[in-house]
């Protein structure tokens, strides 16, 4: 059995109009999935899926904490999780994607809706995230400050808040992280 293999969904095979899914995830899945934004968590994950006349639709539900590391002083933190997804899904001859609707092909009927769970996850993560006032490790964030000080002479590091561009991000990932992400899966 694949490592995501759980989190396959049989469209085609579908009996009646409505079916609901739990498919919560964990440490292992995050390891697994290996993901640049989360690598532990725990989030309840509930799936309803709609069949209308010739298109699914997928509703998630995600609530849960994950792990991620402090902006200010890079210790673990846990992050609240209470996030929504939706997939459109329709069957036609090969993978592709019609606007906002996914199409799987027929053939197989199947989704495997691992690594969008994951990304509904990882969307819901703040851009700046940190400990509550008080709670960061003192010592690392002294040390940070300092070195960030040192590193900020001709750029705009305004006191403590760091935030990172957008563009610049998307500059630098030609690739759409999702297809990695997707080829990974398929590739189990
Ligand atoms: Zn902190």
């Amino acid at each position: 059995m694949g490592k995501f293999d759980s989190y396959k969904i049989d469209l085609r095979g579908m009996r009646e109009v409505n079916a609901s899914y739990d498919l919560s995830v964990d440490n292992e899945f995050f390891a697994h999935i290996d993901g640049p934004e989360v690598q532990k968590g725990k989030v309840q994950v509930v799936l309803d899926v709609h069949r209308m006349v010739d298109t699914y639709e997928m509703s998630f539900v995600l609530d849960g904490t994950v792990i991620v590391s402090c902006d200010r002083c890079l210790d673990e933190m846990d992050l609240d999780i209470h996030t929504k997804g939706q997939l459109q899904v329709r069957l036609g001859a090969d993978y592709g994607e019609q606007g906002d609707v996914l199409i799987i092909p027929e053939a197989e009927g199947v989704i495997n809706v691992a690594w969008y769970i994951y990304e509904f996850i990882a969307l819901a993560i703040p851009m700046k995230h940190v400990h509550a006032p008080g709670k960061c490790n003192k010592e690392m964030s002294g040390k940070l400050n300092k070195h960030l000080l040192r590193s900020a002479e001709d750029e705009d590091f305004g006191g403590e808040a760091i935030t990172f561009g957008d563009e610049a991000d998307e500059a630098e990932t030609p690739v759409d992280p999702r297809w990695e992400g997707l080829k990974k899966i398929i590739n189990n």
